[in-house]
């Protein structure tokens, strides 16, 4: 097994096409084409984290966060991320960062934070834009069922919990081969009618170059046409946040306390309480506070996130309780939710959670 193989494990789970523009997600150092020797998963990749990864024989670190974020200029040992950089170069040690592909994946960051929580009826806070795409095409009525299969396997027609979700309408094309042409249908130079089957499907940007290849492998024509659109439709299944509810409303207070135990933090700050049970919980790992009205707009009685400023703590408006829970706190068990997908996935070599804890914060 190589380490493009734990890559394309990841990518299924979190496409990196997912990630914020800002990003910088994806093999940040090493060569996929290496053999893997094991993976180490930790929330950030520190000095002492590559140093676990060499103890545990792991060639491959999955962080979380990336260690590289914007350009390095010298590599002198200056920085601590040069040093780190430096050191898995030296010791041949892959790095791959996932950070906001899996923030923006279903069952990613905040759907754990959730689960931690035991919210039920789940949906994302800020649905993702432009990642639906619509594939129209015309196929020979005789071809349509194959091709649709073909698009289907490809990964298209999935709309939430339903699959092979096509339209089809019937037609007559029209074509006239030139001189040079190698028509599979019609002769050259004679304008050929041909019943046609129209087909639309919607599919995930991601999957753009898989759905195209089963397009051009399946269609007989030699110049196939089609169109792709990009769909205005904002996508229900990824994007950042999450906002569920608590199966029984519970006491304001009663609740910090809770979110204090389970998050095993050393602080929970908080704007004014409102004297209303809590239900409905908005929930966004790492620093969230863009998000604060879409948690307002979407009803929520505590937005439950981290890195808020001073001021922003007043944007609660007495309309919800604005917690912030710390950025290591909310993300932690990012690390289970990787290794425990990659142990489902790959079952003969070793995926370690690394035992570091990476909180740069201290509480008194
Ligand atoms: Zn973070």
């Amino acid at each position: 097994m190589q380490i493009k193989d734990v890559i394309q494990y990841l990518e299924e789970l979190a496409p990196l096409s997912y990630a914020e523009g800002f990003d910088n997600v994806g093999l940040l150092v090493g060569n996929k084409e290496t053999e893997l020797s094991g993976v180490l998963v930790t929330l950030d990749t520190l000095e002492s984290v590559v140093d676990e990864a060499i103890e545990n024989q792991c060639n491959l670190i999955v962080s979380f966060h990336p260690i590289v974020f914007s350009g390095l200029k010298k590599f002198n040992g200056n920085s601590y991320v040069e040093r780190v950089v430096m050191k898995a170069i030296k010791n041949d040690i892959a790095i791959y960062a996932i950070h906001t592909a899996l923030d923006n994946t279903f069952t990613g960051v905040n759907d754990m934070i959730c689960e931690q929580l035991g919210l039920v009826n789940r949906k994302i806070l800020i649905p993702q834009k432009d990642t639906i795409k619509k594939l129209t095409t015309y196929v020979p009525l005789k071809e349509a069922d194959l091709l649709k299969e073909a698009l289907f396997n490809a990964g298209a027609g999935t709309i939430g919990n339903y699959d092979h979700c096509s339209f089809a309408s019937n037609g007559t094309g029209s074509f006239r081969a030139q001189d040079t042409a190698n028509p599979s249908i019609g002769k050259k130079g004679e304008t050929h009618y041909e019943p046609e089957t129209q087909i639309q499907v919607t599919f995930p940007k991601h999957k753009q170059s898989a759905v195209l290849k089963a397009l051009f492998n399946t269609h007989s024509y030699e110049e196939v046409a089609y169109e792709i659109t990009t769909l205005e439709n904002t996508n229900q299944h990824i994007g950042m946040g999450m906002v569920g509810e608590l199966e029984q409303p519970m006491n304001e207070l009663d609740f910090l306390q809770h979110i204090k135990a389970v998050f095993k933090t050393g602080c929970v700050r908080h704007s004014s309480l409102l004297n209303k049970p809590i239900q409905k919980v908005a929930v966004l790992g790492g620093s969230g506070s863009f998000a604060i009205e879409n948690a307002k707009r979407a009803g929520a009685d505590v937005f439950i996130t981290a890195d808020l400023k001073y001021h922003q703590f007043y944007q609660a408006e007495n309309q919800l309780i604005l917690a912030d829970i710390g950025h290591y706190e909310s993300e932690q068990y990012t690390k289970n939710l990787i290794v425990s997908y990659l142990r489902k996935k790959i079952s003969n070599f070793a995926i370690i959670l690394s035992e570091k804890n990476t909180n740069p914060i201290k509480y008194l």
